[in-house]
């Protein structure tokens, strides 16, 4: 139909071969948006034959733990309606914890696959910087930023890993490196696996039966014969604010090019370009947004960026310096991926700082910019609660071997949500 011309459109109208309402609706049809391009994580999956089921909810921009940042509002936590299902990559672990998707990719700049996966009672997994492109992914703090799996098991996610991990020119931060067969090591005995346990990371602020949970954990490994050394991580009390200064520097510049000219909201009836872009920008972010291109822009002014980023930076580098030791005697390191089980709708929002401590574990993973992984490993209050494993860099194959072994002896993974069949 959108062959003709609208002389022969009228003559077709005027025959009766077809209506108006049939002209529009075919119209209609063409419209509905289809992106011009695929992220290469789901070009990738789309060639090995995986099937996209839709798009989820999440925190805007990726900047929140709880998924309440959404400008769609948040999603709930099929484990408890009034609480948070974590965030930012809260819909997808929602949608796989309610059993709308058997697993669904997420992505990582401070904890938002592992946090979710740990308050929805998910295996989670943020890969190494560099081990899966980010080509396609809008960019929030892009020195941390990493695509990764929210699955049912660790076999899950190593399965999805496999296609999802590509070497891509398109992304300069890809690292060309063989995409191992991540299934290949998943039942490989753990004897003599040594597994650190940072003293850091059993400290104020951890809910006690989640540490009492992340204890019973340490216990099975000992039982499928991994040896356990207390470590040390001493930078860990930085690492929240060492983030919460570069990740909104970062943001500050990648969102500078929603002005309403090239990308995003744009206001309406603009008097000059200054009144396009301040208005532009003022409705189209929300407040948690706002606040980080704030702080961003603060930190990277000539005055103080000294005094803030470029400190943030000595410190990123001492936190990264701190699991280069601690991986010279342990083969991964374990602790709780969240301080306390899912928490209600507004319980945080009035105060960012309790917000941001929900990732006080998984943070300097990504400082760092090493593999993380959050598997079930208890329910506190009925909610389920997350045992975090950090690996060396590239070794997610040991840690979903570690994983794996784990869920073969413990049935956390199974437990669903009341109420999801
Ligand atoms: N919760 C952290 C933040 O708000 C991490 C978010 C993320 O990993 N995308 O920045």
């Amino acid at each position: 139909m959108h062959q003709f011309t609208i002389a022969e459109l009228v003559k077709g109208l005027r025959n009766k071969d077809f209506s108006s309402t049939e002209v529009t609706q075919h119209y209609l049809d063409r419209i509905a948006f289809i992106a011009p391009y695929n992220a290469t994580i789901v070009e990738n999956y789309l060639n090995s034959g995986v099937v996209m089921l839709g798009k989820t909810n999440m925190d805007e921009f990726a900047m929140g733990s709880s998924n309440e940042t959404s400008w769609y509002g948040p999603v709930k936590n099929p484990w408890a309606i009034d609480c948070v299902p974590g965030g930012s990559s809260g819909g997808s672990a929602a949608a796989v914890a309610a059993h709308l998707a058997p697993a669904a990719t997420a992505s990582d700049t401070g904890g938002s696959i592992r946090q979710p996966a740990a308050l929805c009672g998910l295996t989670g997994i943020k890969p190494t910087y560099g081990r899966v492109s980010r080509w396609g992914m809008i960019a929030f703090a892009s020195s941390l930023d990493q695509a990764g799996i929210l699955s049912r098991t660790a076999e899950d996610a190593a399965i999805l890993l496999n296609d999802m991990a590509s070497y891509d020119a398109k992304d300069s931060t890809c690292v060309e490196r063989d995409v191992p067969d991540y299934t290949a090591d998943l039942n490989k005995p753990l004897t003599g696996l040594r597994i650190g346990v940072p003293k850091e990371y059993f400290g104020e602020g951890l809910n006690s039966q989640t540490a009492a949970h992340v204890e019973s954990a340490i216990k099975v490994y000992e039982s499928l014969g991994a040896t356990i050394h207390s470590v040390s991580l001493p930078h860990t009390h930085l690492a929240v604010p060492a983030y919460y200064v570069i990740a909104p520097a970062e943001c500050s510049a990648n969102l500078s090019r929603f002005d309403g000219v090239r990308y995003g909201h744009r206001c309406e009836n603009p008097k000059d370009l200054n009144d396009l872009y301040m208005r532009s920008r003022s409705e189209g972010f929300g407040a948690e947004v706002k606040r980080r291109i704030l702080v961003g822009t603060y930190a990277l002014s000539a005055g103080y960026y000294d005094a803030y980023y470029s400190k943030a930076q000595k410190i990123r580098r001492l936190i990264k310096q701190d699991f280069v030791d601690a991986f010279q005697s342990v083969d991964v390191i374990l602790g709780p991926t969240s301080p306390s089980p899912a928490f209600q709708f507004g319980s945080k929002t009035k105060d960012p700082v309790a917000m941001y401590l929900e990732d006080i574990y998984t943070i300097a993973t990504n400082l760092a910019g090493l593999p993380g992984l959050s598997i079930p490993c208890g329910l506190v209050d009925n909610k389920p609660v997350g045992l975090q494993l950090i690996g060396n860099f590239f070794a997610e194959g040991q840690l979903l071997n570690a994983a794996h072994m784990f869920q073969q002896v413990t049935n956390f993974h199974q437990q669903t949500a009341p109420g999801i069949e």
